[in-house]
């Protein structure tokens, strides 16, 4: 198997770290393909919202659109029917005793990144990028730096490949994303983000803050919203 050193699936959920990743992909890989993951989880307005943000690249970014291949999809309804996550049933978002999110779902990025691996192989790209990040850390352990290592060696045993999982948000706080995503498209690309991606737990979009839209109290709003008060201020 040759994989090609110029080819990229991105882990896009049309969230806005996916988003920022997306961008970083396009700007540095001639073949840019796309995946994300259909779980069960409560919203689908996030996949709503991916969707959208494929549709308006080529418009308001055509040389990233000449690069931005297929999107794939995949439907993993086995996670919801072992989970009880609050990302994926109707439970409260708390903090659980060890520090938690109770919107943890276990195993999520581990199968999540088998499966990329999977359709990175058979599509022979080489690089895998995802918005996997350990700073401003939402508490879940399958997105530490280590969590990743670990997969991308235990993934390229286990197909013989070479495979390098990449993620440049894994050190970067929420204003310097907001940073990198203006180094790479400037405003365009801010004002996409703040319109079209999705954050918030609990699907709310009728309301727009200056951070984009949510509800503005869940622990993912409040990152959000943070992260952009210090980028302006910065
Ligand atoms: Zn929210």
């Amino acid at each position: 198997m040759t994989l090609n050193n110029e080819k990229a699936l991105v882990l896009f959920s049309g969230g806005q770290d996916s988003s920022v990743c997306l961008a970083w992909a396009l700007s540095k890989y001639e073949r840019v393909e796309t995946v994300s993951f259909n779980y069960g989880q409560r919203h689908v307005i996030e996949l709503e919202c991916r969707r959208r943000i494929l549709d308006l690249i080529p418009i308001q970014f055509p040389l990233w659109g000449e690069r931005l291949g297929k999107d794939h999809l995949i439907e993993v309804p086995a996670l919801s029917q072992i989970s009880t996550s609050a990302l994926t049933a109707d439970q409260e978002i708390t903090i659980d005793p060890d520090g938690l999110p109770t919107t943890f779902v276990p195993g999520r990025n581990i199968i999540f990144l088998s499966l990329a691996a999977a359709i990175a192989y058979q599509r022979e790209a080489r690089h895998i990028i995802g918005g996997m990040c350990e700073t401003d850390f939402s508490g879940y352990p399958d997105c530490r730096d280590d969590s990743v290592k670990a997969m991308q060696v235990a993934l390229n045993l286990g197909m013989d490949a070479r495979l390098v999982i990449e993620t440049p948000l894994m050190w970067l706080d929420k204003a310097e994303t907001w940073a990198l995503a203006y180094a790479l498209g400037q405003d365009p690309l801010i004002q996409l983000i703040l319109e079209e991606t999705h954050t918030c737990y609990l699907g709310e979009r009728s309301v727009r803050h200056s951070w984009g839209y949510g509800c503005g109290e869940c622990p993912a709003c409040v990152l959000r919203k943070r992260g952009y008060e210090r980028y302006m201020e910065g």
